[in-house]
């Protein structure tokens, strides 16, 4: 029998939809409305398109947004000036610096000049020492999300044994983090690989969760899975485009080779994706009710 195919879309439109019906609810009886500042540096295409979903998925949810597109040669000093501002905004409730950053500036300065209680992307030292300690913070979007679309797909955590491969700040780590907290959605037995692990398909081969964030194109095939296993493909890799000039994306996984084996699997695009941008919605929403004392 086929994978149960995981739709990241259904998924993130059920929880948009409980969003939008608490950002109107917050604006009705308190009159408050979330902002978000998104904040971009240069002419990276992909992050382009990645700020612009951003923008218009918090627009359709009633969260006001400010894009704030800045030149690639924009020096780390006014880029540091302009954080600093949005943290003393009080209408800007959640800062994200779209990454990468131009290789003049410097990320984690940067990253660390976000006020805590504004760093919806869960970027900043401190969040992610909370997140480490299972403290209440901003967690992670796509880490988060993962969690999330696990738990509402119904898929038990606790006892399994999950392999992640690719070991990122942004990915790697923190879902590795995520999946080892005492509480629903954690619980299970991790083990993360990366370019130095000796064997491992040895590793991926007893996953009962694989979730695969390594930046390869259809690096993962139906030899390299347990049978019956659930697979996350986080990977979003561009092999081509269209005449019309759009991306052809294809995920780090082997779809079409791992369907007949997986018992469940995330499509790209479809799949994590859309996750991502509705808990970084989420987090926003989150910001705000915690500025208004109302968490
Ligand atoms: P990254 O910073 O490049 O990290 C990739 C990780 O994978 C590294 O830890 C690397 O190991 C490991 N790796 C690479 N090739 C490997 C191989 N052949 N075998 C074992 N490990 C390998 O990437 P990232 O930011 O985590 O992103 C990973 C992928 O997820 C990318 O395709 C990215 O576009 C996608 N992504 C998607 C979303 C979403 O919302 N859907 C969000 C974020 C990222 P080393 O540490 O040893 O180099």
């Amino acid at each position: 029998m086929p994978a149960t195919i995981i739709s990241g879309v259904a998924v993130a439109t059920a929880i948009r939809q409980e969003i939008a019906a608490e950002v109107a609810a917050l604006k009705e009886r308190h009159g408050l409305v979330p902002g978000l500042a998104t904040i971009l540096v240069g002419e990276d295409p992909a992050s382009q398109s990645y700020v612009a979903a951003k923008n218009r998925t918090a627009h359709a949810l009633g969260i006001h947004s400010e894009q704030i597109t800045l030149p690639a040669a924009t020096s780390e000093e006014e880029l540091l000036r302009l954080v600093g501002q949005c943290n003393g905004n009080p209408a800007i409730h959640g800062i994200l610096v779209q990454l990468p950053l131009p290789r003049h500036i410097d990320e984690a300065k940067v990253l660390f000049a976000i006020d805590p209680a504004k760093d919806v992307d869960g970027f900043h030292p401190v969040n992610a020492g909370k997140m480490m300690l299972g403290q209440r913070c901003f967690l992670p979007c796509t880490p988060n999300g993962i969690v999330e679309l696990l738990l509402r797909a119904g898929i038990e955590t606790a006892g399994a044994e999950v392999v992640v491969v690719g070991r990122s700040n942004i990915v790697g780590k923190p879902i590795a983090n995520l999946l080892l907290q005492k509480r629903p959605g954690g619980d299970a037995t991790v083990t993360v690989c990366h370019t130095r692990t000796r064997d491992m398909v040895a590793h991926t081969r007893r996953a009962d969760i694989l979730i695969v964030a390594a930046g390869v194109a259809k690096m993962i095939r139906a030899d390299q899975i347990k049978e019956g296993a659930v697979v996350i493909d986080v990977g979003v890799n561009r092999i081509g485009q269209t005449a019309s000039g759009k991306a052809i994306l294809a995920g780090d996984v082997d779809f079409d080779d791992v369907l007949a084996k997986a018992g469940a699997i995330t499509p790209v695009p479809g799949g994590v994706g859309p996750m991502t941008i509705t808990m970084l919605m989420q987090n926003t929403l989150q910001a705000a009710k915690q500025a208004a004392g109302l968490l």
